[in-house]
């Protein structure tokens, strides 16, 4: 008999965003005619870089010639494009990193989820509160939660991020081998310190754990006293695997490019506790499942290093980086406390109020569409996530509708 992998009943069916797409439609055949502004989901709304465009299209003439055509590549992805991250994202900033280190994939989204593969069952996961809902979803598929129960999953290690701790959860005081973080953090758009990050290296060491960093928004940092990779952290080499992608750096969100580094000093135990390198662990993943993202996107991906490249992604960043800033500055004279929108394109929102209630009045009354904090985790009530992915003419707009529905 043919069994189904019952951890799936486990699974908590994410309403978030068809609810958000049902409220929409409500409201849009009460008042077809009044217009919505979408300041919702994470998406990138602007084209590819022209950068990236040329590669792409000059590659796709090389397999179009028997001569310049391409097969399959490595599926650690080519070493031009592994060369040149390992250059320009981590030995321009002082982290070691070597070309090896890196895999290219299709997604920092498969990633942070197949990840977990090369990991003992019955290992304890802490995780973020919110937060990105791969990560918690990914360990309830792969059976390392209990029931959901009272809005939690049963056996995770829940790190809250509050007003009170600046959006940067404390260290857990229970024992944890598995972490996520992720900084510029989705949903909340806070930032973390070296120092704060230190400490997590530091407890990670001390307790033989591993940290998965998210670094999918590194692109918008703009303080460069932030740490824009773990590995600038040190000892995290040990103790940290990273997760990159081009989707949001620069708009690849349906192009499909992204990389993890797992660094060859980065070990994990069995249970006699012997150490093994994860690095060979995940390259065996690695080649046995994946075949290579294709030959065009790693040569559209390499393009975002070249001179106009860089300063066309800069560009990009910049754009939205603008529109945060008028977000974050329109909230805040409303009375609004916001986190975020400085270094990442989130701005986080305390409502002073449910967070569907906020997020129906700005649709009701501003025509604007947000994300509701409660949908990314019981620390997000109260909430409200706004995204400055979309143009600037839209979110001025969008905020003067909102400025006059609040002193309404
Ligand atoms: C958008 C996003 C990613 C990127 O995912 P891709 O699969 O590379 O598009 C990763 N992590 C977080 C937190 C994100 O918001």
């Amino acid at each position: 008999m043919i069994k189904v992998n019952e951890n799936y009943q486990k699974l908590q069916a994410s309403y978030l965003f068809s609810d958000i797409a049902k409220r929409i439609s409500a409201f849009q055949e009460a008042y077809p005619d009044r217009e919505i502004i979408k300041l919702g989901i994470g998406d990138v709304t602007r084209s590819l870089p022209r950068a990236c465009i040329d590669a792409f299209h000059r590659a796709v003439d090389e397999m179009a010639q028997d001569i310049s055509f391409r097969g399959y590549g490595p599926e650690q992805g080519y070493s031009f494009l592994r060369e040149k991250i390992a250059e320009h994202d981590f030995k321009a900033r002082g982290a070691d990193i070597s070309a090896d280190e890196i895999f290219i994939s299709d997604g920092a989204k498969c990633d942070t989820g197949n990840i977990q593969e090369i990991f003992a069952s019955d290992i304890r996961v802490a995780i973020p509160d919110p937060v990105y809902p791969v990560y918690v979803d990914t360990n309830v598929m792969a059976g390392r939660t209990g029931d959901f129960d009272n809005g939690r999953y049963k056996n995770l290690v829940y790190l809250e991020s509050t007003k009170e701790n600046g959006f940067v959860p404390a260290l857990p005081r229970e024992p944890a081998d598995l972490i996520y973080l992720c900084f510029p953090n989705n949903p909340t758009g806070a930032t973390i310190t070296k120092e704060k990050l230190q400490d997590w290296v530091d407890f990670a060491r001390e307790n033989k754990s591993l940290i998965l960093f998210d670094a999918a928004y590194e692109a918008f940092m703009r303080d460069d006293t932030l740490p824009k990779s773990i590995y600038e952290v040190k000892g995290a080499c040990e103790v940290a695997i990273e997760f990159r992608s081009f989707s949001k750096t620069a708009g690849f969100t349906g192009t499909r490019c992204a990389y993890t580094v797992v660094p060859k000093t980065c070990m994990a135990y069995d249970t006699k506790g012997e150490k093994h390198p994860l690095h060979s662990l995940w390259n065996r993943r690695h080649t046995t499942k994946f075949n290579g993202v294709s030959y065009p996107v790693q040569r559209a991906a390499e393009a975002i290093y070249s001179k106009e490249g860089k300063a066309q992604v800069r560009e990009l960043s910049d754009y939205y980086l603008k529109n945060a800033a008028l977000i974050r500055q329109e909230m805040t004279a409303l009375g609004f406390e916001c986190v975020g929108g400085e270094n990442s394109p989130y701005i986080w929102v305390d409502g002073k109020t449910d967070s569907w209630k906020f997020f129906d009045m700005l649709l009701e009354k501003a025509g604007v569409v947000c994300t509701p904090g409660a949908g990314f985790g019981k620390c997000g009530q109260g909430y409200i996530r706004i995204s400055a992915f979309n143009s600037f003419e839209n979110v001025q707009k969008a905020m003067s509708k909102i400025k006059q529905a609040i002193s309404l």
